[in-house]
C-alpha cells in the first residue's frame, strides 16, 4: 500500500507530486493514458508562467514538472482512473489497464475542460485559430478580426480582454439576451471593438491550416450566412472533470469539487482536490500549481496526524500553526 495517489497531470496534480516526492511520500500520479500534462498540452507558448521570460512552450512545461517531480521519486502511471473507492481509510483506485491500487491518501487533481462546441472545423483548428483561453492567446491576434463564442460572464472578460489586441471582435450569441451579469454586459457594451451578433449560432468554422471564417445560423429564420475573420474563441463555459466523484464528494453549485476554506480538504477525510477542479473562476496554470502545494501540504500533515487505528488524529486535520480556515 501507498502512502499518496494523485490523480492528474496538470499544474496542480504534478506540483503537489513535486512537494509530496520531496517530503519522500513516493506518490504515484495516474496521469491518462490518452495524453498526460493536463491541458496545457494543448497550448502553444506559455508566456505568464513566472521563469521563463522568453515564454515556454506548454508540452515543454510540462515535460520539466513531470522531470521535476520523477527526480524526487514521484512515480507517473500512463493510465486512468475508472473507479475510486474512498469510503474508508484505506483509498483505492481502478486503473483502466484493470489493475489498482491502494493509498493511504489521494488528491484529486482532475482539472477541467472547456466546453466545446461540437462541429467539424473546431477540432481541426484547434490551436490554429480556434481558441479556449483569451489569456493565452489573445496576444496572437493583434489587429486581426476574432469572435467571441457565448453570452456568460467569461464571454464578455474575454471579449472585452481581446479587444486589447484585436482590431473588432464579434460576440456570437445563441440568443437576443446575455447571460452575463449587467456590470460585465455594460462594460462589453461600451466598448467600440465589439459587435453583438444576436441570434446566431456557429454551424461551421472555416479554413484549412488557419481559420479564414465561420459559418453561422440564425436562430430564429434558420438562415445561414458565413463571416469573414482571423479566429474564433470558444467561451461557452467550463466543465469540472468531476465524474469520478459524483455522489462520493461533495460538490459546489458550480459543479466543482467542494474544500474547506482556502485549504484542499474535501468532504471525505484523506481526500484532497486541488486545481481546476476546485476552482471556477481563475484555472491558470500558475493558480493551478499553488493549489497543487496547498494539497500536498494538507496530506502531509493529514499522514503525519495518522493515529495507529489509520484514522487522522486532531493536528493531522488541522495544519499546525495556521488559523482555522472558515467553511464556505
Ligand atoms: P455560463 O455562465 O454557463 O455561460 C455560458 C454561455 O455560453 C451562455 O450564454 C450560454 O448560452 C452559452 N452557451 C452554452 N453552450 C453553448 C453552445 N453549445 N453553443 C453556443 N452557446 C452556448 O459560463 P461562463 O460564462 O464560463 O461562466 C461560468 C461561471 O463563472 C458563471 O457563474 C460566471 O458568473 C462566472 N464567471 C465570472 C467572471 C467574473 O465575475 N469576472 C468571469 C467569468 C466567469 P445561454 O445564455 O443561451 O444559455
Amino acid at each position: 500500500m501507498r502512502q499518496v495517489i494523485i490523480i492528474g497531470s496538470g499544474p496542480a496534480g504534478y506540483t503537489a507530486a513535486i512537494y509530496a516526492a520531496r517530503a519522500n511520500l513516493n506518490p504515484l500520479v495516474v496521469a491518462s493514458s490518452v495524453e498526460a500534462g493536463g491541458e496545457l498540452m494543448n497550448t502553444t507558448e506559455v508566456e505568464n508562467f513566472p521563469g521563463f521570460p522568453e515564454a515556454i512552450m506548454g508540452p515543454d512545461l510540462m515535460a520539466k514538472m513531470q522531470e521535476q517531480a520523477e527526480r524526487f521519486g514521484a512515480e507517473v502511471l500512463y493510465d486512468d482512473v475508472v473507479e475510486l473507492d474512498i469510503d474508508g481509510p484505506v483509498k483505492k483506485i481502478t486503473l483502466g489497464s484493470g489493475g489498482s491500487h491502494e493509498a493511504d491518501a489521494v488528491i484529486f487533481a482532475t482539472g477541467s475542460a472547456p466546453r466545446k462546441i461540437g462541429i467539424e472545423g473546431e477540432s481541426r483548428l484547434s490551436g490554429r485559430g480556434v481558441s479556449y483561453c483569451a489569456t493565452c492567446d489573445g496576444f496572437f491576434f493583434r489587429e486581426r478580426v476574432i469572435a467571441v463564442v457565448g453570452g456568460g460572464d467569461s464571454a464578455m472578460e474575454e471579449a472585452t480582454f481581446l479587444t486589447k489586441f484585436a482590431s473588432k471582435v464579434y460576440v456570437i450569441h445563441r440568443r437576443d439576451e446575455l447571460r452575463a451579469s449587467k456590470i460585465m454586459q455594460d462594460r462589453a457594451f461600451k466598448n467600440e471593438k465589439i459587435e453583438f451578433v444576436w441570434n446566431s449560432e456557429v454551424v461551421d468554422i472555416l479554413g484549412e491550416d488557419a481559420v479564414t471564417g465561420i459559418v453561422l445560423q440564425d436562430t430564429v429564420d434558420g438562415s445561414t450566412r458565413e463571416l469573414p475573420l482571423d479566429g474564433v474563441f470558444v467561451a461557452i463555459g467550463y466543465d469540472p472533470r468531476t465524474h469520478l466523484v459524483h455522489h462520493k464528494l461533495d460538490l459546489t453549485p458550480e459543479g466543482t469539487v467542494w474544500v474547506d476554506g482556502r485549504s484542499s480538504r474535501t468532504s471525505v477525510p484523506g481526500v484532497f482536490a486541488a486545481g481546476d477542479v476546485i476552482d471556477p473562476t481563475y484555472r491558470q496554470a500558475v493558480t493551478a500549481a499553488g493549489s497543487g502545494t496547498v494539497a500536498a501540504l494538507d496530506l502531509e500533515h493529514y499522514l503525519a496526524g495518522l493515529g495507529e487505528a489509520g484514522e487522522p488524529d486532531a493536528a493531522g486535520d488541522q495544519i499546525a500553526g495556521l488559523p482555522e480556515v472558515s467553511t464556505v
